[in-house]
């Protein structure tokens, strides 16, 4: 049995730099990772089309000017490949690579109270001690697969877009259908139409969906980045959710129609999360002024789509504009004007079953080549429900958030001495360009551990009474925001999870500057709302 002072789930962007740091701070670190590389989500999500959605030079790690210097995007929104290369760069710059333990799969973490060590079991049989325990598992580490009748029958090609096979896939001359119409499907689909012979969407809700308006960084482009990084990232710092778009200090609601839609019109125009992330203030609070942003964006895809009565299919109606993630698209309106592309309204005509050959909806069978499930997540609460993870009284993790998470900052735990849960429920990097909040979740994890060194602690656990005022700060500060109304990942609905009707909010609403004040609250009180032993 291998002995740790910290053992880190997971080698994607949190894992990798959780290890540079408790590394830097002594501590003997091993990251394990059941992939066969580094890279996390941007190893699993390699389908065509994955790319960002923040801008590269947002995204990137800060915590080095050197690698900021020497690390050259191609393109504004930089595409999966080269974001798994950027990160193999980093697991190499910073000789990563021997710490992490490759293809070992975590399946349960106990806490032994007399000893106050995490004993940790992997699926090889193979087991760890470690005093610290991070979860860096991400929030899209456990696909979720549609529960159709007869999905184990179909004889053609299907994959889900979170296990993307590492060799080519090639559509060509293929009938593909593509079930999702989320933030992963609206990337695919309009590459899936590039080659496909023929491309069927099943589209069950529609989202409000954006412009990408994704460019090649050129030379003067890049010169321009360097020199401005300080300022990016002074951005995202004091930004909401860490992107380099700050909200409009007016409400839409006071200006005049002309007045809104000119700013809309600019911002659906512009690269990027502008359009939700830099909007009025009152777009996400206030269902009125939600409504003629919505009817703004259905107007644009009524003028982009040519068939009316399939524009008006992808124009959502059950939740406005913003209050579920925001997929952003390159061509994605226009693809459904081709004449070997065919949306399938599910509402219309439901899925029946899968069969040998394709999907029979309750209408038809449409014969496919191949499927392609775009099916989503059991987002931020999977990993913890995949991996049993039992605390000092022997409850897990899974059933003491039955009812919802309950967290101190969203990433500790009472019950759960040691246990870090980077990028956890409840934390701010759930609604976060998700590099800004980790660097920040990690450091804040790294000094309190670098406290404990300092004070010769052993453990340190949440207190029952900061948690209840952090999930009611959570709560309270969520309240008025619309998508805590909508179903969506956000609330923790998913249709393919039994069990899952009840919405339980699993984000941090109250924005990046707050989050990051309250955390550096409890450090600057000598962490009032823990205890150690
Ligand atoms: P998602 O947003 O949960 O979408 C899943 C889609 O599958 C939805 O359209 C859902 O329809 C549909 N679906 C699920 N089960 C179904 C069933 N049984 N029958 C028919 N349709 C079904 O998942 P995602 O698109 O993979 O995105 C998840 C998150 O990953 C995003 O919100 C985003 O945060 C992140 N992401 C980020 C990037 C990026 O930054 N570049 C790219 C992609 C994804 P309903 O809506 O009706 O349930």
């Amino acid at each position: 049995m291998q002995d740790f002072d910290a053992l880190i789930i997971g080698a994607g962007v949190s894992g990798l730099y959780q290890l540079h740091c408790l590394r830097a701070l002594g501590l003997r670190t091993r990251v394990v990772e059941r992939a066969s590389d580094i890279g996390g989500t941007w190893y699993r999500n390699r389908y065509p089309g994955a790319r960002f959605d923040s801008e590269s030079y947002s995204y990137a790690y800060s915590f080095s000017p050197e690698l900021l210097a020497e690390w050259n995007w191609s393109e504004h929104f930089a595409a999966q490949p080269e974001t798994l290369r950027y990160l193999q760069h980093v697991a190499e710059r910073f000789d990563l690579r021997r710490d992490i333990d490759f293809e070992r799969e975590v399946v349960a973490a106990h806490y032994d109270d007399d000893d106050q060590i995490w004993e940790v079991a992997f699926a090889d049989g193979g087991g760890a001690r470690t005093r610290y325990l991070i979860s860096a598992m991400g929030p899209f580490s456990s696909p979720t697969m549609p529960d159709i009748r007869g999905i184990e029958n179909f004889a053609g090609e299907a994959h889900h877009t979170a296990n993307w096979p590492h060799e080519p896939v090639s559509f060509a001359g293929k009938r593909v259908g593509v079930i999702g119409s989320g933030a992963t499907a609206v990337q695919l689909i309009p590459e899936v139409a590039k080659t496909a012979r023929h491309l069927t969407v099943f589209q069950r809700n529609p989202n409000w969906c954006a412009p990408l308006l994704n460019s090649p960084i050129n030379d003067a482009d890049q010169a321009r980045i360097k020199a401005d990084y300080d300022a990016i990232l002074a951005l995202c710092r004091e930004s909401y959710t860490g992107f380099m778009h700050v909200s409009d200090r007016r409400n839409a609601l006071d200006l005049s129609a002309e007045e809104r839609d000119a700013v809309y019109e600019k911002l659906y125009n512009e690269p990027g999360f502008g359009i939700w992330m830099g909007n009025f203030r009152d777009v996400l609070v206030d269902e009125a002024a939600n409504a003629t942003l919505s009817e703004f964006v259905a107007n644009k895809i009524r003028a982009r789509v040519n068939d009316p009565v399939i524009a008006e299919k992808l124009i959502p109606r059950n939740h406005g504009f913003g209050t579920r993630r925001v997929p952003l698209e390159t061509n994605y309106y226009e693809t459904y004007n081709e004449p070997h592309v065919r949306l399938v309204d599910l509402n219309d005509t439901p899925i029946e079953r899968i069969t040998a050959h394709g999907i029979r909806t309750s209408a038809e069978q449409h014969d496919l080549d191949c499927i392609v499930y775009a099916t989503g997540f059991n987002a931020v609460l999977g990993g913890f429900e995949h991996v049993e993870i039992r605390g000092r009284d022997g409850c897990t993790l899974k059933d003491k958030w039955a009812n919802g998470p309950r967290t101190l900052l969203g990433l500790t735990v009472p019950g759960f001495p040691n246990l870090f849960t980077l990028v956890g429920p409840h934390n701010a990097a759930t609604f976060c360009n998700m590099p800004r909040c980790i660097e920040q979740n990690v450091e804040w994890v790294t000094d309190l551990l670098r406290h404990m060194r300092d004070h010769g602690l052993a453990a340190v656990e949440a207190s029952a009474v900061a948690e209840a005022e952090w999930t009611t700060h959570v709560h309270e500060s969520a309240e008025r925001m619309l998508l805590t109304k909508v179903d969506s990942w956000f609330t923790a609905i998913n249709s393919n999870l039994p069990g899952r009707q009840d919405r339980h909010f699993l984000l941090y609403a109250a924005g990046l500057p707050t989050y990051r004040r309250k955390c550096d609250e409890q450090a600057e009180s000598g962490y009032a709302g823990f205890t150690f032993s």
